[in-house]
């Protein structure tokens, strides 16, 4: 089970990730705009952030900025929901410091796959070496 926060304003988008999500197991939090969102990110520390660009007031990518000039939530990863791909929305994307994209309407599979490839919680380090290795040899 991962936390995952979706800022995203329109409900149809919303309802779809929270339904997918949800059914895989998944703990989702919901802001319909950047304020709220970043709140959340600050307070709730989720394992991974989908945010829409297109958002009321403050928009996507400027809240991305806000959240990865923070150190408190800087590490957070964060994947954009676009419904743009035209030539240069890729670099604005990137440069803003998001980590990835989804192309909308996400499927089902995307917004898993996603949460699957950054999502996962930190491993418990392995020790350098195992006990077994420490035997003297005679
Ligand atoms: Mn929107």
């Amino acid at each position: 089970m991962r936390k995952i926060l979706v800022i995203e304003d329109s409900p149809t988008n919303m309802m779809l990730a929270v339904y997918v999500l949800e059914n895989a197991g998944h703990q989702v939090l919901q802001a319909k705009d950047a304020a709220t969102g970043i709140r959340f990110a600050r307070e709730a520390h989720p394992d991974l952030i989908f945010m829409d660009i297109q958002l009321p007031g403050m928009d996507g990518l400027e809240a991305t900025r806000q959240l990865k000039a923070s150190e408190n939530t800087r590490h957070i990863p964060i994947y954009v929901l676009t419904a743009f791909s035209m030539k240069g929305d890729e670099e604005r994307i990137r440069a803003a410091g998001c980590d990835g994209y989804l192309s909308k309407p996400a499927s089902y599979k995307d917004l898993l796959a996603t949460v699957e490839a950054v999502g996962a919680p930190a491993k418990v380090r392995k020790g350098s070496s195992r006990p077994e290795d420490h035997k003297s040899h005679r």
